[in-house]
Order: C-alpha cells, then structure tokens, then sequence
C-alpha cells in the first residue's frame, strides 16, 4: 500500500560512508544535466555540485540544491500489484508478458503500445525500444519528450539530415550576441542562465535579447526585451533572414544549383512574411535593433526550447531559427548555431535509441532501408517493425478509439501532461489493459492502471544520461532500493523474456545494455550518422563504473575526444548529399491575432512537472504553493477581475478554476498557467484539461503554448488555510490545493460558506483528523473582520491550524513559512498570528539559501531606484544558489508599475 504517513528513511549503500569518496551522479530533473556529488553525513545522503562536471563546474539550481529532501520513500510502492492487489514479482511478470502476449494475438501487434519518458535512464529505454519495436514488431512506443522536443528533432532532421544539436554550453559563453527564444531560461535551466549572467558581468559587451511574450526572470538581463505575440516567431525569424539578405549578409558558399534553388525559394517565403512584421505585436526599433544586432555580431547562440516547439508550427519554427544562422554562416564556428535546450534529464537518451515512434533505433530511421536488416542482424530478430508508430496524442487518440487494446506507461504521469485530460482518463477508463511502471505508489495515471510495477528511482537506479549538449554521463546508485522496487531495464527485460524472447533480453546489467547501444550506434556507420558512440562497445564493468561525462560523437578506433566538440566545422552535413538544407518555412495562414484569450503553459522556478518529486520539499512548494493564472491588469480591469481572486476559464476541452496574479508582466490577451498541478494535489485538476489536443503535424508535438480560453471572475464567501501534520481529502471545498510544508501540510481553500461556518467546520475535520489527545488552543479570531485564525499546539509546537477570511488577501499566507522558525515563547505565537496580514506577508522566505525575507528586498526597493546588483548587495539575496536573483528582477519590474 502507498505509505503515506510513516515513509521508511532512504539507506545509503554500503560504498558510501562518512569516510567514503563522493559517489558521482547527475541531477534528475532539467536537461542541463549538472554533475552532483553524493557524501555520507551519519548515514544520510547530502548533495553538492560536482566541481569537475562540464554542465555546472560544482554549481546547482535551488531544485537541484534541495534534492536532498526529496529522498523520504514517502508514497512508495512495495510490491507490483494486480488490480490493486499486491502479488510477487515472478507472477506479476508472469501476467503482464501472457497479458500483451494474448492481446498481440487475438488483435495484432498494432493493438499494444508503450509510452515512456525522458526520465529513464537510457538503458531502460534502449530496452523498452528494441521489445517494441525489433520483438513486438510495431512502431508504437513513443515517449513524453514528444511534448518537449520532438519539434526541434524533426527541425534538425530536416537541416542536417539527422538530429543533432551541434553545441557545447562553452559556445553560450563564446558568443558576442545571445537570443534566448521560447525559454524562461532563468527558471527552466537556471545553471545556464547563471553562466551566462557571470560571462555578461565579466564582458559587459556581450548582447542578450530574449524573445518572448511574456515578462520573466529571463528579462533581467536582457539588453533588449521582445514581446512578441504568440505565433509570430516565425514572422520574426523569416524577416530576420529577408533583413540579412537585404544587408547582402547570405554566406555565398551556397554555391550548387540545388543549393541556389533553395536559397531563392527560402529567401521569397522570407520576402513574404517581412511585409506582416507589423503582426507580431513589436516597435519597429526594436525589430531594427535585433536585426541589426544578429547581422552584425560575428558569433551568435540562438537558445530555443518550449516557445518554439509547444506549436502547430514547432518545425517550421525551428527551421526558420536554423536558416538565419546556416544563410549567414553563423553556425559551425566557436560560439556561433541554433541551440535546442531540452527540458529532461534524457530527452536525449531517448532519442539516441530511437524511443520516438517515428524513428528506428541509434539515430537509424524507417527509411535508411539499406539499414533494416543489419539492424535485424544485430538485435537477432525476424520481426522488425518497419514503418513508424503512432505519436503521443495520435496514440492515445487510439486508445479512445478502441485500436490499442494494451498500454504500459513508464515513468510518466500522461493523465497529467498531456492536453486535453479528460479524453485521455477517458480512454485509459476504456483501456483493456493499462500497465504502468512508476517509482511512486499513487498518482493520477496510477490511479486508472491495472497493472503496477515497482520501479527504483533517482538515487536507487544506475545506468546513463544524455544532455542538452550531447554529453552521455552516469547516474549512479548511492541508495539501497526501496522495498522490491527494481530497475526499468530488469523489469523490461524479466518481459520481453517471458513474451518469448530470452536469449535476446538476457541483460545481467545496465552495463551490458549501455555496451550493446554502443556497439548497435556503430552499425554500418562509418561516419554516415554522428551518433556513433563505438568507441564504448567494450566497456568492462570497472570502466563503465567509472565513466567520466562525454560528448558524442566517439567512434571506435578513433582517440577518445575529452574536450567540446563543435559538430559542422567542417562544413559536412549528415544529408544524402552531406551539405545543409535550407527548408523554406512560411508563415502562410498563421493567424496572429487572437479573437480571445490565450493561454500559454509552463513552469515555475522551483517545480518539476507534475511535482512527484519537488513537491515532497517545503523548501520548494514555498514560492508558489498555488496554481496562478498571470493576467494583465488592463485585462483583468475590463473583466471585473481583481489580483489573487478566483477565476474560471473554460476551453472547448474543460474548465479550471485558478488563483489570479495581476501584473503588467503579460501581454495584453495573453493568460500563463504553470504545468505542475494535477488531481493528487488540487480538487481542480491540471491545466491540461484546457488544452486543445492540436499538433504540428511534422513532429506530432502538441500545442501547448497557444490555446484559446475565456475567463470570469469566482465569486467566494470565504477563503482559509489549513495545516495538517496528515494528508486530507480533496473534497472540503469548492477550490482546494494541497502543499507540502515542513512537518506537514497545508491546504489552500476557497468555499461558498460563509468564513464562521467553515471555521467551525474545518477545526471539526482537523480535531477528528488528527484526535489529539492533549493540546493547546492559541486564538485570534476577530469575528468583526470576518477573520478567524486558530492554532492547535503540542507541547509549543504547531500541530495543525486553521485561518479563514473574506479574502485570500485577509490570509497570512508568509507566516507559514516562517512559523516553525520562531520562538518557543507562545505568546509570541500568539502575537504572531494575530499581527497584521500585510506584516506577515513580508515574512514570506524570498532567498531560501540564506532564509532573507522578502520585506528585505521590498525595504530595499522603497529605498531608491536600485538595480539588481544594488538590491543583492544590500540584502544578500542571491548570495547561495543564485536562483531567485532573476525574481529580484520582477519585484523591480513590479514596483516601477505599482509605484
Ligand atoms: Fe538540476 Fe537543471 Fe537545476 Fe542543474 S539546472 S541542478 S540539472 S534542475
């Protein structure tokens, strides 16, 4: 059963004591993919960066900082489960491989399905890829890096003639101009973001613009900020080329007539979408400026990553980013390309293996014919599948459809990330069979699985990792697995061999799997794909033990390559003809201007997509416990809608309520909703039940970033806050949110009571929740204001309370975090919670390394006029991590509008 109360402390292996080496490993969430050191402090495991690793040099981001934290074995699973049954390994392997045996047989091999994730390590997926699609024989396996990156996979393909990001981080720091697009990079990368804000204090000259949307940390250092309307990249970036090709800046290597043909046809459509640069919402000198600046920086990085790619138009977009850079011959040279930064661990990984539906394995596509049967050869099989399976919506699109009849789920929440939440719990609810594999005990995907497998997780596993700069490193075990819990692979493979196929999935060891990816990525390659990475086909266990982090490509027989690699220089593609393409993309019928609201989707700061993991940390949780849903006040003002009221928005797919946050920080038009809440903990559900299941339909990415909703005020009569040291029901109330806090939780509540009656109502369910035996009331109800506060405490500590108000702003939201910090003095308790909300909300931690308030920084703000750097030098903020020093950013941005 999930162990939801008294989780079992994580062991550490044996080979990790107080005296031992750091054990070395990766971090589990972005696609940076920084190097962290494991030590031993009196049997717990504490976290640093890896000085020595390429991705960070020994720094963290606060999530990274924090994953300490998350290792409590809380919401565990045991043992796998049969209908919620709890049963042996032996017979749940047993049922799941008779189970998909029988359904191959009675509907064929294109009624089951995988759909996997970018969290697996790569052996877990090489083997998952070579069942589905050399054994089972059909292409459908496809992963969740569809809804990150499969737009700037199929871009690449389409350029170079295969998937290749051809940077190095160190390039980032190379250039003389940065254009960060479709990313809040201070928030969704932060270690890159810091490298780049310590490479422009050291070299002010260094440009940066940031294209989006919206106002983010990302701003704060922007020379130049473009807020460009959804949809209108490809506007900005075809008019971009038009503008080199007037300033007679196309690199004239393009010299073959082919070459000549596309350039022309690529330059027209460029012509075209010039004359609608009025659409996208930016000042004629701005546009000029970021011209200018592309056309006349020698070395130019284009970051891009879920603004580009969550769209109907992701390819063409990222195509339209890589032909400014191939036309003008920025690309290929030190400090100079288009840079796709993915959003997981292994991304990557997966698409090295082939783990995309619509590719074959070790970069080999369906269409490298002459590949098919050495591909056969090597896995031994006779069953290869040989044409592509169904992508992530079109394959839950299936399920609905009654055509896939079996789907087992590795790793990944769908019912959460996908769009359009509702049809896709409704075909999981139709699904036959639904297996999922998941190293937690409950969530909302779980909850609809017939089958469960227990599956290790960060920490507990060990096998490799591929980042956003191509760079293979280990994950490393330093835990003892939880209870039964076992690796992706073994369970995997324990499968396959039972389906019959034993003697071609009789893995001993990740190593054993990394070593045949290696040897399969070298097959028939001879330099004809860059994903070659022969050279580690023979690792021995020692070696594999001790991989250093390494950039592909690394063929065999060839000297291992140490130092960044720069893939390009050589002018020499990886199409038929070994030259680039230009692909003509065109803005055709895109239209820019929404007749309604609409809704662009992300992360936050301090979350990890469905918060499984980041959400177990108060550290975490504390910077924004709520789901928010970012307005502009001129909007809302029209609306009748007020900052942190409640607000409905409805779609053609659902309804959600939300929490406002009233800025100028979005554009007029526009709503930003984050990605991390799901059923497990809000009553409302995720926002992926307003998104449209609408795709590019080259890379079959959904669009996440552009769909059309409407909004209307929530009338409530009362608003309160509840802290359990237990878990509740999501049922109390109209709106209820669910935050870990420290020693418990904390719900957020939103009801049609009336504040009294639900203050009683709420202290009834905490006394029959927890039936303390004895404790102490401390009181500072003033029913005059309609606001009641009580705080239950055992032996002067807090145990549980409940505050209720007219209003979320009546809340003393900051003292929260503060609470358990404070004096033992009761009184002081007692003074505390009765102070005034405006105090308290002060007190809410805004530098969580070096616990600084945030009334620190907004007495430095009412100070003066300061900068950033002024600000951090006055508080400290900014001093651990360097996380929120993009937040300090938005403060300012905040009090010059407000002030
Ligand atoms: Fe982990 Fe990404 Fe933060 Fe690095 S930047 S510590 S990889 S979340």
């Amino acid at each position: 059963m999930p162990n939801q109360s008294q989780p079992a402390a994580p062991i550490l292996v044996d080979s990790l004591n107080d005296s031992s080496q750091p054990i070395k490993t990766t971090c589990p969430y972005c696609g940076v993919g920084c190097g962290i050191d494991i030590t031993s402090n009196n049997g717990k495991a504490m976290i640093s960066g890896d000085k020595y690793h390429p991705a960070n040099f020994g720094k963290l981001c606060i999530k990274g900082k924090n994953l300490g934290d998350t290792l409590d074995n809380h919401n565990r699973l045991d043992l796998p489960q049969i209908n919620k049954s709890p049963q042996s390994w032996p017979r749940a392997l047993d049922y799941v491989a008779s189970k998909l045996n029988q359904t191959i047989s009675e509907h064929g091999k294109d009624s089951v399905a995988f759909y996997v994730s970018g969290q697996l390590l790569t052996e877990d997926y090489y083997v998952a890829n070579k069942l589905m699609k050399g054994f089972i024989g059909t292409g459908n396996i496809d992963t969740n890096s569809r809804l990150c990156m499969s737009s700037a996979v199929a871009g690449h393909k389409r350029a170079f003639g295969e998937d290749i990001v051809p940077m190095s981080y160190s390039d980032i720091t190379k250039a003389d101009l940065i254009v960060i697009t479709g990313s809040n990079l201070a928030w969704c990368h932060p270690v890159i973001y810091q490298r780049i804000r310590d490479e422009k204090q050291r070299r002010p000259e260094l440009r940066i613009v940031v294209i989006d949307p919206r106002i983010t940390a990302s701003k704060e250092l922007a020379d130049l900020h473009l807020p460009i309307s959804p949809g209108g990249d490809l506007i900005l970036f075809n008019s971009l080329l038009h503008y080199l090709n007037q300033q007679q800046l196309i690199d004239p290597s393009f010299e073959t007539a082919d070459q000549i043909d596309a350039l022309n046809n690529v330059l027209s459509s460029a012509s075209d979408d010039y004359l609608r640069l009025n659409e996208i919402g930016l000042a004629d000198a701005d546009i000029a400026q970021f011209f200018q600046w592309f056309a006349q920086s020698e070395r130019v990085v284009t970051l891009f990553s879920q603004g580009i790619n969550q769209s109907q138009q992701g390819t063409d977009q990222t195509n339209a980013i890589i032909n400014c850079h191939v036309a003008s011959g920025k690309i290929g040279k030190i400090g100079c390309g288009p840079f796709s930064i993915t959003g997981q661990p292994n991304a990557m990984g997966g698409r090295e293996v082939g783990a995309l539906a619509n590719t074959l394995a070790g970069h080999i596509e369906f269409d490298d014919t002459e590949l098919l049967q050495p591909l056969s050869d090597f896995w031994q099989t006779k069953n290869l599948a040989t044409k592509p399976g169904l992508k992530a919506i079109e394959l839950f699109d299936a399920i609905d459809a009654g055509k896939i009849k079996a789907i087992w789920i590795m790793a990944t929440n769908p019912l959460v990330s996908l769009p359009d939440q509702n049809k896709v719990r409704q075909a999981l609810e139709k699904c036959p069979l639904v297996i999922v594999s998941d190293c937690v005990a409950s969530n909302d995907t779980l909850a609809l699985a017939d089958v469960i497998l227990p599956a290790q997780t960060w920490g507990e596993k060990s096998g490799t990792v591929t980042n956003s700069e191509r760079r293979i490193s280990r994950q490393r075990r330093f835990l003892a697995p939880f209870g039964r819990a076992k690796a992706d692979w073994w369970i995997i493979s324990q499968v396959a061999q039972r389906m019959g196929f034993a003697s071609q999935f009789d893995y001993t060891s990740a190593r054993d799997i990394f070593t045949e990816h290696a040897r399969l990525s070298g097959l028939e390659n001879s330099g004809s794909r860059a994903f070659d990475i022969s050279a580690f086909s023979h690792l021995t266990q020692a070696q594999y033990d001790n991989f250093m982090p390494r950039q592909w490509p690394q063929p065999q027989g060839q000297p291992l390559v140490v130092s960044d690699q720069l893939l390009f220089s050589d002018n020499r593609y990886f199409t038929a003809n070994k030259k680039v393409r230009l692909v003509n993309v065109s803005a055709g019928s895109i239209q820019i201007s929404p007749r309604e609201f609409t809704l662009n989707t992300g992360r936050n700061r301090d979350q990890w997509h469905t918060q499984t993991r980041t959400g177990k940390t108060a550290i975490l949780t504390n910077h924004h416990p709520e789901p928010l849903v970012d307005m502009h006040s001129d909007d809302a003002k029209l609306r009748g809608i007020v900052d942190q009221q409640l607000v409905v928005l409805t779609s053609d797919q659902g309804k959600l309520i939300v929490r406002t946050n009233i800025s100028t920080m979005q554009r007029r038009g526009d709503l930003f909703i984050p990605i991390h809440w799901s059923h497990s903990n809000s009553n409302q559900g995720g926002v992926g039940k307003l998104v449209k299941p609408v795709y590019d339909p080259i890379s079959g990415q959904p669009a996440f970033k552009h769909s059309k909703v409407d909004i209307e005020p929530l009338s409530v009569n009362s608003e309160a806050m509840i802290i359990v040291k237990q878990p509740l029901s999501l049922d109390i109330a109209q709106y209820q949110v669910e935050q870990r806090i420290k020693g418990g939780y904390c719900y957020h509540l939103a009801s049609a009571e009336q504040p009294e009656l639900l203050y009683q109502r709420l202290n009834t369910i905490v006394l029959a929740n927890h039936q303390f035996e004895s404790f102490e009331r401390l009181s500072a109800s003033d029913p005059s204001k309609q606001y009641y506060r009580q705080s239950y405490l055992i032996a002067g500590q807090l145990a549980a309370g409940v505050v209720v108000a007219e209003t979320k702003g009546q809340l003393p939201n900051g003292w929260l975090s503060q609470f358990y910090q404070t004096t033992d003095d009761n009184e002081a308790k007692r003074r505390f919670i009765s102070g005034d909300v405006k105090q308290q909300q002060q007190q809410k931690t805004f530098c969580q390394c070096l616990n600084i308030p945030v009334g620190q920084i907004t007495n430095a703000l009412e100070s003066g006029d300061l900068t950033v750097a002024q600000i951090r030098a006055a508080t400290g903020a900014g001093g651990g991590c360097g996380s929120c020093i993009g937040d300090i950013s938005l403060l300012i941005e905040s009090a010059c509008v407000t002030g």
